[in-house]
């Protein structure tokens, strides 16, 4: 297929690498230009623009930091939106809000353009090594044609409806999981190391406990204190509490544990954590201990 890619962040250049790996003519941009000369090197052609992208593709992925980026990019000047031509998709990986993604729905649909939400799981080692476990929703004959897409960047595809919000409520749910689990850590390890018990040999028992490697790569980052470089930023996980607290309260589903994973992530952010991995929440729970 000829697709389109813009947005080639930490996930996004492992996504467009992948697309290329796979055979799929790969035409890319970036905001900052920097990030698409490898993967022109590598045989991908540079657009000027993300209109200059649409204009020549079937399918356009986005994979962008937050709502405003995924606003910019699509319905700003010289867009996504104002290149596509009629019957050409695009494909939204990128977490973003529910009320975003319905607005996402009705645009394209009424610019006769088609739409999909297909956000991502897996850090940005899976979106290189074509792990990432792909969130599809939309219309069922709209997802079969990004099949071989989603094959190409992921191993495993899930489709959870045939409306695109939907995806964003299943990938937005899946991170505050993710981010109760980080939580759980934290409180655990502060007062393990209080109780002067090893937070390695807690994380052997529990790995093998709880048989995930989510909570063994994790657990391990954590015990490790590894949180630079990010895999993923602590400001785009703030901003995906904030969105489950939002979409919360859209459906009127009171999620109390979210409400406190924002807060500590709120006040990592107060101690300049923002650009460290999500994972460093745990200094939030070591502090209150008196750890640091
Ligand atoms: P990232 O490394 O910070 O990349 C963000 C991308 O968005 C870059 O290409 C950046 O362009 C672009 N961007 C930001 N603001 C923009 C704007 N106003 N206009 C145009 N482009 C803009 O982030 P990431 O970790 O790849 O994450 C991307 C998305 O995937 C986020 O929604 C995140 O929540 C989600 N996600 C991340 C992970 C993870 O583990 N990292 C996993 C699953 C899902 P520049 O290069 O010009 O700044």
């Amino acid at each position: 297929m000829r697709i389109g890619f813009v947005g080639l962040g930490r996930m996004g250049s492992g996504m467009a690498r992948n697309l290329m790996r796979a055979g799929h003519d790969v035409v890319v941009f970036n905001r900052s230009r920097e990030k698409a000369e490898p993967l022109g090197a590598a045989g991908a052609r540079i657009a000027d623009s993300p209109a200059g992208v649409a204009s020549v593709s079937e399918a356009v992925l986005t994979m962008l930091a937050d709502d405003r980026a995924v606003e910019q990019v699509v319905f700003g000047e010289d867009g996504v939106a104002s290149g596509l031509s009629e019957d050409a998709i695009h494909v939204s990986c990128s977490t973003i809000s529910v009320a975003l993604a319905r607005r996402l729905t009705g645009e394209h649909g009424r610019r006769g353009q088609k739409y999909l939400s297909a956000p991502v799981f897996g850090r940005p080692e899976a979106a290189e090594s074509k792990n990432l476990l792909v969130i599809a929703a939309g219309p069922p004959e709209l997802v079969e044609r990004c099949r071989p897409v989603f094959d190409a960047i992921g191993r495993q595809t899930f489709v959870l409806g045939s409306d695109p919000p939907q995806a964003n409520v299943v990938k937005l749910c899946g991170n505050f999981m993710i981010a109760a689990m980080l939580e759980a850590f934290s409180e655990a390890f502060a007062t393990l190391r209080k109780a002067d018990v090893s937070t390695h040999a807690f994380l052997e028992a529990m790995v093998a406990l709880f048989g995930s490697p989510v909570y063994a790569n994790y657990g391990r980052l954590i015990a490790d204190e590894k949180f630079d470089p990010a895999g993923f930023a602590l400001r785009l996980g703030l901003k995906d509490a904030r969105l489950a607290i939002e979409a919360a309260e859209d459906f009127a589903s009171p999620m109390p544990l979210a409400s406190l994973i924002r807060d500590c992530l709120l006040s990592a952010m107060a101690h300049g954590q923002g650009d460290l991995d999500w994972s460093s929440v745990s200094r939030v729970a070591a502090r209150n201990a008196g750890l640091e």
